[in-house]
């Protein structure tokens, strides 16, 4: 009786989810979030370790401990507001952060069973606050000497929301350009509605507006203005954020073919665009009845489920390397088998096969996999006369992104790294021109939401510092 009494001890409380068969046929969320009751046993279950190991593994800092107490204590409200001390965006990062890489990692309770379910438990925090409409009105400190500086921050992604957000709350004034209609970057074009319902995005955008911070949309620096012409405008400092958008591709022959989608394209369609909804709404996409996404992270993934959710009959996920090595998100493959993705690993494409112009199969060879390679993971070999063909009528390729140009090769003296990354300070975001700061993927290369979150608050940090010695 003692034994088992221990182990639904250590069982995490279940998120409850739509059934699979239900939730391919619609673009709502697939998780639906702790109840009161569910979030309080969960949360009943942490040990308030005293050298709360948890916190080691979130880059923003948040007193783990600290808000899962209030959750246990029934002081939801409470438990949002010791969140948002550090993190202007829970709702997002609740439900989007690879969890089990960071916090989760160091909870003691994943010695021995399921670590505490700490994103589920964020998640429930910011979404009870939201509901209750509580966390409304966040103050605006005045705060002396920084009346009248002011900071552009280029890029309305996590990185450029987060610095925003911090720099208004000491009182700067500060503009985010955008080169899209909406404001989120990644959160809005790339990561679909049925993971991160846009409404979240939008409440939580409007928070940091509600900060202060003013959002011009529409305007892609380096095109209308250049960073030098921001700072004939007035501003003091400008922070880049402006992510790593630029698609890269497999280099076959067939790739120009149509049907033949980057991710961002399909993704960019299906979220922002809202394609799906086509003719209501202006941008059409191609319902492939049989799809193959390339790649094997998050962005891959998303495709995937998408283009299941857009009606294909058979979608496959073609992978180089084995699913051990997959970069996606434990959950995400989870509800991706789940759904019923159909995952070719150890597959590599060579070439794509069109008939009229457009895409119609996909030639693949199998893999075995040999040494470790330069990015850490074993080289995909392919295997001699294992060459086979799918038949596709749309190819999306996820198999990662770059630095887009515009802005570096329009900021003279602007230092980049070999692959066009900019070079910035990890501490501090500094860049090699004086006044400009950068954060996020267009620093990193393409990351996670929290990293660019933290690259933002450091910044922030630093650009304060700046400003203040500025006379
Ligand atoms: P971005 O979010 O890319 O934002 C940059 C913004 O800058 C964009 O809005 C862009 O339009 C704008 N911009 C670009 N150039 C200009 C210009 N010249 N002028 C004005 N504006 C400009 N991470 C996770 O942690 N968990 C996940 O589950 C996850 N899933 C993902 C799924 C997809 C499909 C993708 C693409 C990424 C995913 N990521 C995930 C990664 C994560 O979203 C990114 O690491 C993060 O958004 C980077 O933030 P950022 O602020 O640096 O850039
Ligand atoms: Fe609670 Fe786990 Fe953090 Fe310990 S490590 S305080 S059990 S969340």
């Amino acid at each position: 009786m003692a034994k088992s009494g221990k182990k639904k001890i250590l069982k995490c409380v279940q998120m409850p989810e739509q059934a699979p068969g239900a939730r391919i046929k619609n673009f709502d969320e697939v998780t639906l979030g702790y109840s009161p009751e569910q979030a309080i046993r969960e949360a009943s279950r942490c040990l308030q370790c005293k050298d709360s190991p948890c916190g080691r593994g979130c880059p923003v800092e948040i007193d783990i401990p600290a808000f899962v107490k209030c959750i246990r204590e029934g002081d939801f409200i409470g438990a949002a507001y010791k969140i948002k001390e550090k993190n202007c965006l829970p709702a997002i990062c609740g439900r989007v952060c690879p969890q089990e890489n960071q916090c989760e990692r160091f909870c003691v309770l994943g010695k021995k069973g399921d670590p505490l379910n700490i994103g589920g438990l964020e998640r429930f925090a910011a979404d009870y606050g939201r509901a209750q409409n509580r966390l409304d009105e966040p103050s605006r400190p005045n705060l002396t000497g920084q009346a009248g500086k002011k900071v552009a921050v280029i890029g309305s992604g996590p990185a450029g929301l987060t610095v925003a957000g911090d720099l208004a709350r000491l009182g700067y004034e500060v503009t985010i350009f955008e080169g899209l209609h909406k404001p989120g970057g990644v959160l809005v074009y790339g990561i679909p509605e049925f993971r991160l319902p846009k409404d979240i995005v939008q409440f939580e955008v409007d928070y940091v507006r509600r900060l202060g911070v003013e959002i011009r949309t529409n305007v892609l620096i380096g095109k209308l203005f250049t960073v030098d012409e921001l700072f004939e405008q007035g501003y003091h400092a400008i922070f880049v954020g402006v992510g790593a958008g630029l698609p890269l591709f497999m280099g076959i022959p067939g790739e120009n073919l149509n049907g033949v989608y980057s991710a961002n394209e399909f993704l960019t369609r299906g979220n922002l665009m809202k394609s799906y909804l086509f003719p209501e709404y202006d941008t059409p996409i191609k319902r492939g009845k049989k799809v193959a996404v390339v790649g094997g992270g998050n962005v891959a993934v998303d495709a995937a489920r998408m283009a299941l959710r857009l009606r294909a009959d058979e979608v496959y996920l073609v992978y180089r390397r084995s699913e051990v090595e997959m970069p996606a998100r434990a959950e995400e493959i989870r509800h991706a088998k789940e759904e019923g993705i159909n995952f070719k690993v150890l597959t590599l494409p060579v070439r794509l096969l069109g008939k009229d112009g457009w895409v119609c199969g996909m030639e693949c060879v199998r893999v075995e996999l040999g040494r470790v390679d330069e990015s850490g993971r074993r080289r995909p070999i392919p295997i001699e006369g294992s060459e086979f063909t799918l038949d596709v009528d749309v190819v999306v390729v996820a198999i990662g992104t770059g630095a887009n140009p515009l802005l570096p090769g329009t900021t003279p003296g602007l230092e980049l790294d070999e692959r066009g990354y900019i070079v910035a300070d990890e501490e501090t975001g500094r860049t090699s021109r004086e006044g400009v700061f950068a954060g996020g993927d267009i620093v990193t290369g393409a990351a996670t939401v929290i990293s660019a979150m933290g690259a933002g608050t450091k910044a922030a940090r630093a650009i304060d510092e700046y400003l203040k010695k500025q006379v």
